[in-house]
Parts: C-alpha cells; sequence; structure tokens
C-alpha cells in the first residue's frame, strides 16, 4: 500500500492514503509559500490542529466546495458549522475514531486556538493517524517539545511531522529532543521559512537529525511529494 505526503507549505499538508486525500491545517491564498490556490485543492477529509488563521484559513471555502468531512476540536467544529460547513467530526484530546482512511488520536499540544474572530477554538491538538498496515503518522500541530512524546513511541511512529520555524513553535533545538523522544523512522519539518521570523536552514536541521538521532529526515520543498510503501 503505497501513501504520500505533499507539503503544500507552511504547515499545510495532504495526507495520500488508500485512495483517500487527507488536508491538513488549511492555509494557501495568503500563504506566501504556497504554490497552488485553495480552488485547485480536492479533499475528502479536512484535519485542523488549532484556530489560528495560518491553519485554518481555507478550511471553510474548501470543505464547503468539495463536501470534504472536517476533523477538529469541537469549538472549532461549532465555528465551521456556523459558516457552512456540512460535515464536521468533533474530536478532544485523548480520543480515537476510526475513519475510512485511518484511526485518529487526538493528542495534547503546547500552543493557543483563537479563532480569526476572536472566538474560543477550544485546545490545540495534535494528530496521530494510524493507517494500512498499521502505519503510525504522527502531525504534532503546533507545539513546543512536551515529555508525554514518549508515550506516542510505546508504538513505533513511522512518520513524523514537526514544526522546526521557532519563535511560535518548537525550533531546531526542541525538534531534536522532540525526535530523540518520538524515535520515528522519517521526520518532516513543517512550519518554518514562511516568513522572516520563522526562517530556518532546513537543510543544516536535517545534518543534525542524521548526528544526532537514528531517524531519518525528509525535507520538501513546497509542493513536493513525498510517498512511502
Ligand atoms: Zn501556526
Amino acid at each position: 500500500m503505497t501513501s504520500s505526503l505533499t507539503w503544500l507549505g507552511h504547515a499545510t499538508w495532504m495526507l495520500e492514503t488508500c485512495g483517500i486525500k487527507v488536508l491538513i491545517d488549511p492555509f494557501l491564498d495568503g500563504n506566501p509559500s504556497a504554490k497552488q490556490s485553495a480552488v485547485d485543492l480536492s479533499a475528502d477529509f479536512v484535519l485542523i490542529t488549532h484556530g489560528h488563521g495560518d491553519h485554518i484559513a481555507d478550511a471553510a471555502p474548501i470543505a464547503s466546495r468539495t463536501g470534504a468531512t472536517v476533523i477538529a476540536a469541537f469549538e472549532i467544529c461549532e465555528w465551521l458549522a456556523a459558516r457552512g460547513v456540512a460535515k464536521t467530526h468533533a474530536m478532544n484530546i485523548g480520543g480515537a475514531y476510526r475513519f475510512p482512511f485511518g484511526r485518529v488520536q487526538v493528542t495534547i499540544a503546547h500552543h493557543s486556538s483563537m479563532l480569526p474572530d476572536g472566538a474560543n477554538g477550544g485546545a490545540p491538538v495534535g494528530y496521530i493517524v494510524t493507517i494500512a498496515n498499521g502505519r503510525r503518522v504522527y502531525f504534532a500541530g503546533d507545539t513546543g517539545v512536551f515529555l508525554d512524546m514518549q508515550r506516542f513511541a510505546r508504538e513505533p511512529i513511522s512518520v513524523a511531522v514537526l514544526p522546526i520555524g521557532d519563535n511560535f513553535t518548537m525550533g531546531p533545538d526542541e525538534s531534536i529532543e522532540a525526535i530523540q523522544l518520538l524515535r520515528p523512522e522519517i521526520v518532516l519539518p513543517s512550519h518554518f521559512n514562511t516568513w522572516p521570523v520563522i526562517a530556518q536552514d532546513a537543510d543544516a536541521w536535517a545534518e543534525r537529525v542524521r548526528r544526532e538521532t537514528k531517524s531519518r529526515p525528509v525535507v520538501l520543498r513546497p509542493g513536493e511529494k513525498w510517498t512511502w510503501q
């Protein structure tokens, strides 16, 4: 079974598995690093980690146009439903649910989650998605490192998507610590180089990952797709 991850720029990702498209944190039209427009994307599901504009800006238009189901914190689902999104699936920390593309478990994330109009977005979260063959894919969302990451690694993590931009989230130093706790086979960097304040040298980061951890870094350029078996 082949799955793929496409980095659409900033913290926006497309997971494709079992022929199902799962769009994570859609932020395209106002995203200086995005190569695609929101109107060009199709999705079956949309996963939202928290309510900030750089993670949710294009969620309602994409979900309304495509009929995708949005998976998010309860508060975010209510907010999107009030903006015309017909299909939402509310979840919260610690909960898991089996979707057609895999089992989604909601994790903590140390961040904040106010929605663009000031509404309460609930708690910020991350997701562990267990896809075909039991492969676990961890989307950390926006967060600093936390010791509970050790718990996530009780069962092997195949792929981890971690922020490395610093300033708003963990930076390269904390990400190395996170990788040492999570011990993923593969790690992909996210949430960097969108604006000068989160500029990072991803190749230097990858070199550190190879030197200081047992994980393999995969650095994509915006628009680039990585496929694995
Ligand atoms: Zn963010």
